[in-house]
């Protein structure tokens, strides 16, 4: 390039984890290296942003007549390709803070990947084009880089940054009167092609067509006579629609595509789409999105949520937390209204009364757009609950006001599905509920299959009660929130004190059995049961619901319920789960058998064991995981006892 580094130039190692950086960089066999156009586009974007809010906040700015745009322009002879737009600019200090020093998101959470996958090559390549290695990406194309600019502050003078991305960069003063920004790139022979108008097109049509200022090529026109000489003119290439203006029949199913994939770089289709506007009690227009998958951003970016918020076409703020609850972060978009006052800072636009009603509005329209969803394609929404649910948990627990919105949203696996895969809603449950059955009853644990076997389910099975699997870590935090559903309370059934119907059947079916236990060997045996167990539980008592298995462990009635023990276990690990207290079925053949030992000779050396181990079994059964170097040598005795026998 002609305007190679001066001798008066010093020059400037990068930052070493930026040299990192640029190396995988410049080696990568990435064959998408066009993005690089999309980031220094979106950064020209931002620097236009950036300059139009100033203007609008504070009115001294350098040049504040001239058009917010940004002009490409392309020497195919040479391999050179300029881009120069009419935003923020840089002073000298920030050029050397923002090209020199890593600070920004996308790079930075690309060596973060890097790190965590201890990866190079191949899988890098992968994750280059997912998220926006920023600048940088510059030089996967470019032999030399120069970027000239010219602050919207008045009184600084112009600068010039240059580098080859081989170590070093020099920064000296330039030669710019207009306020802005030029990147100046000298393009590598094996990427030259990007100096191409047709190949530049290309890439703005499909990565930066929403850009929201005009992008201009420098295109031939063929003379206006015959003789005449060739002239060049400014093209802008960009549709700049702001999409969420227009009335939805006017948008074509496409467009919506392409503006969501540019909009989140999310190259699958959304699973759901609101676009509308509203006029009381705010004006505004909105287009949101829910993806079809939660993590599509792949890496980092977490706390990048929110909308892009809009006052009158100019953008206010781009990961704008306050226009949605916590809980429907999942939710991409933009919000533009006329109502927003542009003469306040940030801090007050989040405050005003104006986003609040926005919120509501938009928590209604989300909330109605997903029962659509369940109702009209129920398999697109069981995609949606399994990437999204446990967000909707969240809500009912975290904001109850507006859990009404979203409890017949909830889906749960269930004692009467055919599967754990066969979801159904509350309203579900409601509608096949039993006509002497106050409550609505659940169970929670780690899987459905472990669930299943729970001696808690014995009598509902047999009762025909329909019971509610829980197995999801947020199922808990969210019962804090959902306590009953149309006026009948929501019961863990390993609750002691539950309103049960029909629970005195069990006593007139098993009158007729034979061997039963008499009265004065259960209060001996329980009694045995009390002496070893000791403190480990809270009682030992008959169980009057079990059928088939011979223990369970339920809360006391005045305990802390189960929900709330894991909740307290997840957010402390040494939380001692609370005593239990310890049912026998009396029916069973085991409890039987260590009663007749009993009653032969209370010094069997089986008993203690035996007592210790049907205990231990009905902790594994809560999920609760005893010790397994005190659990062998017990069960070895065992074994050998039953071993010798016959
Ligand atoms: P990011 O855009 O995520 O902040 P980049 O690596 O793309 O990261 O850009 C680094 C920084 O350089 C930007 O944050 C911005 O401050 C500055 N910058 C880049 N391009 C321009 C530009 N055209 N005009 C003004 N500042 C720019
Ligand atoms: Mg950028």
């Amino acid at each position: 390039m002609s305007t190679t580094a001066e001798a008066t130039n010093q020059n400037v190692a990068f930052k070493a984890e930026i040299q990192q950086l640029l190396d995988i960089l410049i080696h990568s066999l990435y064959t998408e290296k066009e993005i690089f156009l999309r980031e220094l586009l979106s950064n020209a974007s931002d620097a236009l942003n950036r300059v139009q809010f100033e203007m609008l906040t504070n009115r001294d700015v350098h040049d504040a007549e001239a058009e917010l745009r940004i002009r490409i322009d392309a020497d195919p002879d040479n391999n050179i390709l300029r881009i120069t737009d009419t935003g923020i600019g840089m002073t000298a200090e920030e050029i050397e803070e923002n090209l020199g020093t890593i600070a920004r998101s996308g790079a930075k959470s690309f060596l973060k990947a890097m790190e965590d996958t201890g990866q190079k090559g191949a899988v890098m390549d992968d994750i280059i084009g997912q998220f926006g290695v920023g600048f940088y990406s510059v030089f996967m194309a470019a032999e030399e880089v120069n970027v000239i600019s010219k602050s919207y502050l008045k009184d600084t003078e112009a600068v010039k940054w240059s580098s080859t991305g081989q170590g070093t960069y020099s920064i000296s003063p330039a030669d710019k009167a207009e306020r802005g920004t030029t990147i100046e790139i000298k393009l590598k022979e094996e990427t030259k092609e990007f100096a191409q108008g047709y190949k530049i097109r290309q890439i703005i049509k499909t990565y930066s067509d929403f850009v929201a200022f005009p992008i201009y090529l420098l295109e031939e026109k063929p003379p206006a006579e015959e003789e005449g000489e060739k002239t060049k003119e400014w093209t802008q290439i960009n549709q700049q629609k702001a999409l969420w203006r227009q009335s939805p029949r006017e948008v074509k199913e496409e467009t919506y595509k392409s503006f969501y994939q540019q909009f989140t770089f999310d190259f699958g289709d959304p699973l759901l789409r609101i676009h509308t506007s509203a006029d009381a009690p705010v004006q505004f227009y909105t287009m949101l999105f829910v993806p079809s998958k939660k993590d599509y951003k792949m890496f980092g970016k977490k706390d990048e949520h929110g909308l892009k918020l809009y006052a009158r076409k100019v953008l206010i703020q781009e990961n704008f937390k306050e226009l949605l609850p916590n809980y429907l972060r999942f939710v991409e978009g933009v919000v533009d209204s006329e109502d927003i006052p542009l003469n306040v800072s940030r801090e007050a636009v989040q405050n005003t009364p104006i986003i609040k009603k926005i919120q509501k509005v938009l928590v209604r329209r989300v909330s109605s757009e997903l029962k659509n969803l369940a109702e009209n394609e129920p398999e697109k929404y069981i995609t949606f609950w399994s990437e999204f649910g446990p967000f909707i948990k969240e809500g009912i627990a975290t904001e109850p006001e507006s859990k009404s919105k979203f409890t017949d949203l909830l889906r749960f696996q269930s004692s009467k599905a055919e599967n754990a895969e066969d979801l159904i809603s509350l309203a579900d449950y409601a509608g096949r509920i039993k006509d002497d059955q106050s409550e609505i009853y659940y169970i929670i644990g780690d899987s459905y299959e472990v669930i299943n076997r729970s001696p808690h389910l014995e009598y509902f099975k047999k009762h025909d009660i329909e019971v509610l699997f829980l197995t999801d870590p947020m199922d808990s935090f969210m019962l804090i929130g959902l306590t009953e559903y149309n006026g009948k309370s929501l019961k863990n059934i390993d609750d002691a004190g539950l309103d049960l119907p029909e629970s005195s059947d069990k006593k007139d079916d098993d009158a007729s059995k034979d061997g039963k236990i008499s009265d004065d060997a259960f209060e001996a045996l329980v009694t045995r049961f009390k002496d070893v167990l000791g403190d480990r539980v809270e009682d030992v008592k008959e169980s009057k619901i079990l059928t088939d298995s011979p223990t369970r462990l339920v809360n006391p009635p005045d305990a802390v319920n189960t929900n709330m023990q894991r909740v307290q276990r997840m957010l402390d690990k040494d939380f001692q789960i609370p005593k239990k207290i310890l049912e026998l079925n009396r029916d069973s053949s085991i409890v039987g058998s260590i009663s007749n030992r009993l009653s032969g000779n209370g010094d069997d050396a089986l008993i203690n064991p035996l007592i210790e181990q049907l205990f231990e079994n009905a902790l594994v059964t809560e999920g609760i995981h005893p010790n397994p170097a005190d659990m062998i040598p017990r069960l070895q005795t065992i074994l050998e006892a039953a071993a010798k026998t016959n």
